[in-house]
């Protein structure tokens, strides 16, 4: 299948088979999202699907867990899903394991009933856009959910037996709210108690609506000090056992281990980046361009038009 987007997944993920059940993200108005913004978001024909199951059967593939991508697959009609899981089953019986990315509105959007059919045909991790534990955060960012709406999609969602990942950014509540931001989203997910936290930390892009408020001065974004050390305060507050990666592709650094047994070696390590960046110029990820083609501007004028990401590994870091 010619694969229209960009792959954008949970580094976790990466082994799974990528089979892409719609172009685009149904909701694609979150102000600081540029995944999908310039697609025509459409769900592809059922036949197209199974041509691409029909594809890997006849290579040889026999996947053991398969994620539907795009945007958010979950927030096709169940109908439709229950179209796919057949499809799925019917060419790779020994498949257990469907997962996909969720908004939290499209959890709320299915009944009980819905979402436990759902899992009895083999959906299990959904990884949610989070983002931030701030409410008006979340409706400055248009994200189409508050936190009571998080809280009540991810209880009803393990109600049916399906597992909570959640997708966070750190920078995204601004520039002085980082520390505010990861005590508030440590309460979350310390009560929610999500499997899989991944954090996405925050591209300022150029081509989004979020660009204009910074140049208007309503949103004033976070350095990467900043947002390192939010992560580091987040990952001291974090309570839960959960497995956790921090991507800062824009400054090329990563943190991820198994909370709470790595949590020293983590902090240790963000601790020395912190140093490190103390002793620059601040440091802002200003990017243009789609991924996977993102390039450095504005912000770090010595190194524009630099890619982000090495092509040679092909898939851009679990993304
Ligand atoms: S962040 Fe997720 S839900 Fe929001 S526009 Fe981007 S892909 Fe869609």
């Amino acid at each position: 299948m010619d694969y229209e987007g960009q792959i954008c997944r949970a580094p976790m993920e990466r082994a799974s088979f990528m089979l892409p059940v719609m172009v685009g993200c149904s909701y694609n108005r979150c102000k600081f999202c540029n995944l999908f913004r310039h697609l025509r978001y459409r769900e592809l024909p059922k036949e197209q699907i199974e041509q691409e199951l029909c594809r890997v059967k006849e290579a040889g593939g026999s996947p053991k867990k398969i994620f539907l991508g795009d945007g958010n697959a979950f927030g096709l009609k169940t109908r439709r899903l229950m179209q796919i899981l057949e499809l799925i089953h019917m060419y790779f019986p020994e498949c257990g394991c469907i997962n996909m990315d969720a908004t939290v509105t499209s959890v709320l959007g299915k009944t009980d009933q819905e979402l436990k059919t759902l899992y009895e045909n083999g959906v299990r991790n959904l990884y949610l856009g989070i983002e931030t534990g701030l409410d008006d955060v979340l409706e400055f960012m248009e994200k189409d959910h508050n936190l009571s709406q998080a809280y009540q999609a991810v209880k009803r969602l393990k109600a049916a037996g399906m597992v909570f990942s959640a997708h966070i950014m750190t920078g995204v509540a601004g520039k002085g709210r980082g520390m505010e931001n990861a005590k508030e989203l440590a309460k979350f997910l310390n009560r929610t108690e999500p499997v899989h936290v991944v954090n996405f930390s925050m591209f300022l892009h150029k081509e989004v609506p979020l660009y204009r408020h910074m140049e208007d001065g309503s949103y004033i974004p976070a350095d990467e000090l900043e947002n390192l050390k939010e992560e580091r305060r987040l990952l001291e507050l974090l309570e839960a056992p959960l497995l956790y990666d921090g991507l800062h592709d824009y400054i090329e650094k990563r943190f991820r281990g198994r909370l709470p047994d790595d949590r020293y070696k983590m902090t240790a390590k963000l601790d020395q980046a912190i140093e490190d960046y103390e002793k620059r110029e601040p440091v802002y990820s200003y990017v243009q361009g789609e991924c996977p083609d993102l390039v450095r501007c504005d912000g770090c004028a010595d190194r524009a038009d630099e890619r982000i990401w090495n092509m040679k590994d092909k898939e851009i870091k679990g993304r």
